[in-house]
């Protein structure tokens, strides 16, 4: 497939190289020179005007930080630039709102569009190894399908548009309630007297069970090897946990969910990101 890919960082860098290997011919856009370049190395043809790289593509892809510049791009850029029949696959992770709105207007303009934000970090994105989780109907899930499949592995379908930026916050919150679950329950068993390698193996067999602490042991030399034994650096930022919380937060009150823990996830985020975004997540135990 002939395919424009808009957003080049961190993530969407390594998606674009994977669709290349994969057999597709990439049209690359981004701002950012360095962004471009390194698409060029990967095998991408880059332009430096947006609709340039949409024209006569079969599908677009787009990875962007946030839902005001997803909106602009696709109201601007997309709809009505790319081919009439193109599939749109926003995988930025953003407010279910927009994501509703902007399939909205891709509908409207006769596009199917999913949103398909995703799981697994820059590790993932370059192997080829990430999760999608798709909003939209039937017919855009199926044609966007073997677009994702080539950049990931698990591709699932959740539901309406905005079903899937909706099933990655409500994840995204539980993973960050569970890490400081975790992150306080070694802490308290260290301050007890217990060996905290003997409370891993014990907790991570019990029903204390779960991906923080099996996963992502957020203490040096503990468990598993995780970002805690390169000093949290690399993984997933505090910045980028911090951004999913207050998306989620924003759904639960325009829902009318109700999520202490969830609040008070991001209180605690909120004030550790202010010194700390640049570290993973897991270092929310150095506060403890
Ligand atoms: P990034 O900042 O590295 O990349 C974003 C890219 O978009 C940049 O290259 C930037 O130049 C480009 N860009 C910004 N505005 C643009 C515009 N108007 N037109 C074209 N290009 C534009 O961010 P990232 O880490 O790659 O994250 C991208 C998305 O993926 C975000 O929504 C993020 O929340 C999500 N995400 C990131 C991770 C992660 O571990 N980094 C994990 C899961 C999801």
């Amino acid at each position: 497939m002939k395919i424009a890919f808009i957003g080049l960082g961190n993530m969407g860098g390594g998606m674009a190289a994977n669709l290349v290997k994969a057999g597709h011919a990439v049209n690359a856009f981004d701002l950012s020179e360095e962004a471009l370049a390194n698409a060029k190395d990967n095998g991408c043809a880059t332009f430096t005007d947006a609709r340039e790289a949409c024209a006569g593509v079969e599908a677009v892809v787009t990875m962007l930080p946030n839902g005001g510049i997803v909106k602009a791009v696709y109201e601007n850029d997309v709809i009505g630039h790319a081919p009439a029949g193109a599939v749109l696959l926003d995988c930025s992770t953003i407010d279910v709102a927009t994501a509703k709105e902007v399939t909205a207007s891709a509908e409207a303009a006769g596009y199917d569009m999913v949103d398909a934000p995703v799981s697994g970090g820059i590790a993932a994105a370059n192997g080829g190894t990430l999760t999608f989780m798709v909003g939209g109907t039937e017919t855009a899930f199926t044609r966007a399908e073997p677009v994702l499949q080539a950049m990931g592995k698990a591709v699932i379908h959740a539901g309406d548009a905005g079903a899937g930026q909706t099933a990655k916050i409500c994840n995204n919150m539980l993973l960050a309630v569970s890490m400081i679950g975790t992150a306080e329950a070694m802490k308290m068993a260290e301050k007890l007297g217990l060996d905290p390698q003997k409370f891993y193996e014990i907790s991570s067999q019990s029903s204390g069970y779960c991906w923080s602490l099996n996963a992502y042991t957020p203490l040096p030399g503990v468990g598993v090897e995780s970002p805690a034994d390169k000093d949290y650096q690399g993984g997933f930022a505090t910045a980028l946990m911090l951004k999913d919380l207050r998306l989620a937060m924003e759904a639960a009150e325009t829902s009318g969910a109700s999520t202490p823990l969830g609040k008070h996830a991001q209180e605690l985020y909120e004030a550790f990101a202010t010194e700390n975004g640049g570290l993973d997540f897991s270092a929310i135990i150095k506060t403890l």
